[in-house]
């Protein structure tokens, strides 16, 4: 794997009000192997170039012990927000695992974000972070269905291997989640999926189920042109729709979306499930043990 200069691992620190409650975040690994069609993370703004190669960053768990000693607000540190810290590198390099025995060493809380089973190597780590900590496991599904994840996200662990992995995490006594993001227009946006990964969700043990805002696909730049270059593949025709849809607007809702809200949230409530990003960030904010909170 190729090594890049880094000099900063952590965020700064942020109030946590944001996404999930998380006060920082940090990006082991730069690019992606899992190729998804519509990943954000490969569009231009970013500047990944060959977003399909994973790279790590030269010192990174030296930086992060050194940041992470040195800061004074402990705090809910998030992974996996640009690219996968569950890649298949992760088996051998081990810089995730790393960074959660930092995090642990230090008395800060961890959240990832992943579409990989590897996950469940590393639930001793979240169980020793949870006992001082939040520690939160939250998997990336977009469709209930295994081969229509492996068509489009053709790299990564299919639909069925990420819920046992997140039936797994559920029993070791984490926070687990879904999130149900991005819904795809015409592909994954229909009443059925939506129930199947709620359905599913549930039965694995997960607490939420957190859809995308609008259930939408965001395009941009280069990521449009990629994302329509797959749909001329995997779904003849599909792109004329999109375009006939939407033109080049950035968030591409689907035509159903409020429909589709009211069933997840119907859903949700049945089996007893958060799906707002406030509800769920405030259940991961209590997780923090109470003489903690002050910080
Ligand atoms: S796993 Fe996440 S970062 Fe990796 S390609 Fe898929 S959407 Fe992008």
């Amino acid at each position: 794997m190729r090594l890049i200069p880094a000099k900063q691992i952590l965020s700064p620190w942020s109030d946590g009000r944001g996404w999930f409650g998380s006060n920082y975040t940090i990006n082991l690994y730069k690019g992606c192997s899992h190729g998804c069609i519509y990943c954000d993370s490969r569009s231009d703004c970013y500047r990944v170039e060959n977003f399909d190669e994973v790279r790590s960053k030269t010192d990174a768990l030296q930086i992060l012990e050194d940041e992470l000693s040195r800061k004074r607000r402990r705090g809910l540190v998030a992974a996996g927000a640009m690219s996968d810290p569950y890649n298949p590198l992760e088996q051998t390099h081990r810089l995730t695992r790393g960074s959660l025995a930092l995090l642990c060493r230090y008395g800060f809380g961890a959240s990832v974000l992943t579409k990989s089973d590897l996950v469940v190597r590393d639930l001793d780590l979240f169980q020793r972070i949870r006992q001082q900590a939040p520690a939160v496991v939250k998997f990336s599904i977009t469709t209930w269905d295994d081969d229509l994840s492996f068509m489009i996200e053709p790299h990564a662990p299919g639909s069925d291997r990420r819920f046992a992995a997140l039936k797994e995490a559920s029993a070791a006594g984490l926070y687990t989640g879904i999130n149900l993001w991005p819904v795809l227009p015409f592909i994954t946006d229909t009443e059925e999926n939506v129930r199947r990964v709620v359905d599913r969700a549930a039965a694995c043990g997960a607490r939420f189920v957190c859809p995308s805002p609008h259930f939408c696909v965001t395009l941009r730049q280069n990521q449009r042109i990629y994302y329509y270059q797959q749909l001329d593949k995997l779904f003849p025709g599909l792109r004329r729709r999109y375009v006939h849809t939407f033109g080049r607007q950035y968030e591409c809702r689907s035509p159903q979306s409020d429909y589709l809200w009211e069933v997840l949230q119907s859903r949700c409530q049945e089996h007893g499930l958060l799906c707002t990003m406030e509800d769920i960030s405030a259940a991961i904010t209590n997780q923090w043990p109470q003489q903690l909170t002050l910080f």
